[in-house]
């Protein structure tokens, strides 16, 4: 059970439900950080009381150290103070909830101080993975997971005896807002069709990744690091209604399956209960509600982005970082109408099928792959507009 809780991206989808769990089960928040939203910092610094929180804009930093200097908190800024947080003394559970990469540092530092991870920066362990993993070992501290597929499948793994006995995995994928679209019917969506995300509400970045189902090539990549399997054995079904959060099948081929009301909530609560559990304020799931729970194939064609992010952790090196990097800048372009909706997978095939491929000797070859790679995508497709 968490004892002192620090939160990066405490701001975000993930971050203000942590918080509510926070809240519920009365764990005492230690630090927390944001980008920019200063106004609902304040609010949560007034409600929380944390000892540090870090704003990595240095500007707003300023105006939030001087706006809240009736406080005991103390403000810090950029990638100096993300790392500061991330170690803050009291905490034992850092919840990495910051979106994309730049969740690498201050999630390595969280490890080296060792603090448990509660993860939900996934992009952060899909380029990172051997060096998250590897630190997590040295240091003895626990990665548990806060992604709700990871969650289930944790979950259904407690109590087993032999990992080997486990057959595979079984993604569950909500299919996002176009499931059942072809590639001609895809050619002119705009940024708000694909923020319309049928089931869940979340940040931004994911919501695209949803709709392009990079988002569940990523999950495979989050899985192989998490539960040490061949990506091989990690199948994906996608069951529109979200009731089933992922599944486990064992060598008897006997199936186990986490299920519960869509909600972040619970996997959030369990990462900070483990290995208890808590009473929740999630609904409890009304079976009755649903009539049928469907389960489909996705359709590897029109959405290539599983398969290259498959295919991209069985070759290893620095290849998952380099595609994790070409989407997000290329998810960046979408949202600011410079590329296509499609250009996103076309960006990310692109980079799969050119990148120079490195071993990873050190923290270095993945920070400079993706500093590389996104440099190489925003100076070749960012100039166009939409
Ligand atoms: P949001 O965009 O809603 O939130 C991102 C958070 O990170 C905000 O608090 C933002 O601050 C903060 N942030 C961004 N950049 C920085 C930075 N440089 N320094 C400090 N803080 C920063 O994202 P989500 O909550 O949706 O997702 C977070 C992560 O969790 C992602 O990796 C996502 O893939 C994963 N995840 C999310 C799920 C969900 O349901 N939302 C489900 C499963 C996984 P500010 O508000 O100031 O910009
Ligand atoms: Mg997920």
């Amino acid at each position: 059970m968490t004892e002192n809780l620090s939160i990066l991206g405490c701001t975000g989808s993930i971050g203000t439900q942590a918080l509510e769990v926070a809240d519920e089960l009365s764990i005492p928040v230690g630090a927390l950080a944001a980008n920019n939203n200063i106004s609902l910092l304040e609010k949560q610094i007034r409600k929380f009381s944390p000892s540090k929180v870090c704003v990595y804009n240095e500007k707003s930093a300023g105006i939030l150290k001087e706006n809240i200097k009736d406080t005991f908190t103390k403000v810090y800024a950029g990638m100096d103070g993300l790392c500061n947080i991330a170690s803050q003394n009291s905490s034992d559970t850092v919840l990495t909830a910051v979106s994309g990469m730049i969740g690498l540092i201050p999630t390595l530092e969280a490890i080296k101080s060792k603090k448990n991870i509660a993860l939900a920066n996934k992009e952060a362990l899909v380029a990172g993975g051997a060096i998250v993993t590897e630190e997590a070992k040295k240091n003895g501290v626990k990665i548990l997971p806060v992604d709700s597929e990871h969650s289930a499948i944790f979950q259904c793994i407690q109590g087993i005896k032999d990992t080997r006995d486990i057959k595979r995995l079984i993604l569950t994928a909500s299919g996002g807002p176009f499931f059942g679209k072809k590639l001609s019917e895809l050619k002119n969506v705009t940024v708000q069709d694909a923020l319309n995300h049928p089931n869940w509400s979340m940040g931004k970045k994911i919501t695209i990744d949803s709709a392009t189902m990079m988002n569940k090539g990523l999950e495979i990549i989050e899985a192989v690091w998490l539960f040490n399997i061949n990506p091989l054995q990690i199948d994906v079904v996608v069951h529109r209604e979200s009731v089933i959060h992922s599944m486990v099948e064992f060598k008897d081929n006997a199936i186990i399956s986490q299920m519960g009301t869509p909600s972040m909530k619970t996997p959030i609560q369990y990462a900070l209960t483990y290995p208890g559990r808590m009473q929740s304020s999630v609904k409890s799931l009304d079976f009755t509600k649903y009539n049928k729970l469907t389960f489909e194939s996705p359709d590897y064609e029109t959405f290539k982005c599983i398969n290259l992010c498959r295919q991209a952790i069985k070759t290893g090196g620095t290849l998952p970082a380099a595609i994790n990097a070409a989407n997000e800048e290329a998810v960046a372009l979408f949202l600011n109408g410079k590329i296509s909706f499609l250009q996103i997978q076309e960006i990310v095939e692109y980079i799969f099928k050119n990148h120079k491929l490195r071993k990873i000797n050190s923290l270095y070859d993945i920070i400079d792959t993706d500093k590389n790679i996104k440099e190489f995508v925003l100076k070749k497709f960012g100039c166009g507009s939409n």
